[in-house]
């Protein structure tokens, strides 16, 4: 079976993890800073902090800008589900934009539609889905027009760029996350980067128990820390991750060449900005037939999402941000993730186009 996602890891993260171990000091410390730094000056942030998932990143950030009760926060459909959760934590309602459903990001237009429709909303979280910026000029002008403040979810798209510009670096803040599946892992892990030193201490009060001096409590904060052991591996990581990053677009630019099925449509690649291929999305007409099809040839593969996050249980009552949500509706019902990951050999990718080929 070739598998779907598999981190890399190697020496690099065993003799991290085994100093930090020698140590004796496992908490958040020294190789938390220095991820921290490392980090930073990757992504040409201002400040970052680090966070024990990119859950809770997400959620340490939403508060830190003052996200709360009755706000309501602009959010894709389409997307992993702690996108939208990490707004219903703080007391705030998500309202859910539709995609496009060539790029699966938010679609401009309709965020435009949504905006109208819901005067006096406070932020706009947008999310980079499978390692591709969404349409960030538009969006950035939608955003200061109308002065919705604008936060990123750039779980997915660590490394890629709009125009030149990392994400994460076009809002107010942005979160990241370390999970195994992701460009780059920690284990478990994730990152707040932002240009304000302001959001920035917030951050690290909230995720610290509400304290900048030990035992002296100024909020409700909580332990979204991350600790030393993690930090190790995701420095490791992060020193590989352009490596990484670039075997990934080399392995998309195969596909790209080599799938040639007119029953599959492959992902569309904006050529003012560089995706990062954190999945490599197919859409084909009768998905159950074509999973099928791979697991008997031994070839792994996901669904990324079967059901848009409006229609799961929590969220089935929320405000829609207008319309029914065609385009991730229909992303949804097509879309399969093939193997893209760095550590495919030259005849696995052949094998998986080949097979691609002969479906139908
Ligand atoms: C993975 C992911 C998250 C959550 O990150 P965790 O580290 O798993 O908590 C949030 N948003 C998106 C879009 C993701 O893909």
């Amino acid at each position: 079976m070739i598998p779907h996602v598999k981190p890399l890891l190697g020496k690099e993260e065993e003799a991290g993890v085994l100093e930090v171990l020698r140590s004796g000091m496992l908490a958040a410390g020294s190789r938390v800073e220095e991820f921290e730094r490392q980090f930073c000056a990757y992504n040409n942030s201002r400040h970052a902090i680090a966070a024990s998932s990119g859950t809770t990143a997400l959620h340490a950030m939403m508060e830190a800008v003052g996200i709360g009760p009755g706000d309501k926060v602009f959010v894709t459909a389409y997307s992993f589900i702690a996108s939208a959760n990490a707004i219903l934590y703080t007391g705030a309602t998500p309202v859910f934009v539709d995609i496009d459903p060539v790029t699966g990001n938010l679609s401009p237009g309709e965020l435009e539609k949504s905006i109208k429709k819901h005067p006096g909303a406070k932020a706009v979280l947008v999310v980079h889905i499978f390692g591709l910026p969404a349409d960030m000029d538009k969006i950035v002008e939608l955003a200061q027009r109308h002065k919705i403040m604008l936060l990123e979810d750039c779980a997915q798209a660590v490394g890629a760029a709009y125009r030149g510009v990392k994400v994460g670096n076009f809002g107010r803040a942005a979160a990241f996350s370390y999970y195994p599946t992701k460009n780059m892992t920690s284990g478990e892990g994730g990152m707040v980067v932002t240009g304000e030193p302001g959001v920035a201490e917030k951050v690290r009060i909230i995720i610290n128990q509400g304290q900048r001096r030990r035992y002296f409590h100024e909020l409700v904060g909580y332990n979204y820390r991350m600790s030393d052991v993690h930090a190790a591996i995701g420095l490791a990581q992060l020193a590989k991750l352009e490596g990484f990053n670039r075997k990934r677009i080399e392995n998309a630019g195969f596909y790209e060449k080599r799938i040639t099925n007119p029953a599959v449509e492959k992902p569309a690649i904006p050529t003012d900005r560089v995706h990062v291929f954190n999945q490599y999305t197919i859409r084909v007409p009768d998905r159950e037939k074509f999973t099928l099809y791979l697991t008997e040839k031994g070839i792994g593969h996901g669904v990324y999402y079967p059901l848009i996050i409006p229609e799961q249980i929590p969220y089935r009552n929320a405000p829609s941000g207008g319309g029914h949500w065609p385009g991730a509706r229909k992303l949804a019902g097509r879309c399969v993730s093939i193997p893209v990951h760095p550590s495919l050999t030259p005849e696995e990718l052949r094998y998986v186009a080949e097979v691609i080929n002969s479906y139908g």
